[in-house]
């Protein structure tokens, strides 16, 4: 695809979604760090019901890094994946303090040393943060929607991103995943895309497809 049609396909979905930010509810660094760990296997929304509870109990990193792991898991149950993810908290908290200062990082390489912050976890922190685009947070949205549109055939997250940062103009890095995220949830729906309403159809090489048979 050129980059001027990427950009249209930007355009349009910010037309159709000019609301589209991150949904997951923070105040500070770490709970974001937080949060984006709880959202795995989870929906936003479950998250913003557990997290107020969580982040009324722990104020700083140092509570996170010192709450009874039972009571953790107790709290964070409803997320899924719980005595991973409680796990998880605890060991990062005690990273970030010991091996920086108590500041959640900035770049790639240090957000990904920590215990359950993985590249797309990585790419959520640095844009909501610290308003860095260097990347594209893939999630099943951003997988489902690149993989039907032919914007990549890629099936790992790792390999859409690179096909997507190729793709779309840098200027624009930092809306995808919001855009992609709200497209998924609101047309391009898994198991019922609304392909006659979608804005970006005539790009879209699903629908170009089913409209040729
Ligand atoms: S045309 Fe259908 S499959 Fe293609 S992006 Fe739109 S909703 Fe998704």
């Amino acid at each position: 695809m050129k980059k001027a049609d990427a950009r249209k396909i930007v355009n349009l979905l910010k037309e159709a979604y000019p609301d589209a930010t991150c949904s997951l509810d923070f105040k500070t660094p770490f709970q974001l760090v937080v949060a984006v760990m709880l959202s795995a296997q989870c929906t936003d929304e479950r998250v913003n019901k557990t997290t107020p509870e969580l982040f009324n109990r722990c104020k700083t990193i140092e509570d996170f890094a010192n709450i009874d792991i039972n009571k953790l898991e107790q709290i964070i149950h409803p997320c899924g994946f719980y005595k991973n993810k409680a796990k998880n908290i605890k060991l990062c908290a005690k990273q970030v303090l010991e091996n920086f200062n108590g500041e959640v990082p900035h770049t790639m390489e240090e957000l990904t040393s920590l215990a359950g912050v993985g590249r797309k976890s990585a790419n959520v922190i640095m844009l909501e943060v610290f308003g860095i685009a260097e990347g594209i947070a893939v999630d099943t949205h951003a997988k489902r929607i690149s993989n039907l549109t032919g914007l990549s055939k890629a099936k790992e997250p790792e390999k859409i991103e690179q096909d997507l940062i190729k793709t779309f103009p840098k200027d624009t890095l930092k809306d995808i995943n919001h855009l992609f995220v709200w497209h998924g949830r609101n047309t391009c729906i898994a198991r019922n895309p609304k392909c006659k309403l979608c804005p970006i159809n005539k790009f879209c090489k699903h629908y170009l497809s089913l409209t040729k048979s």
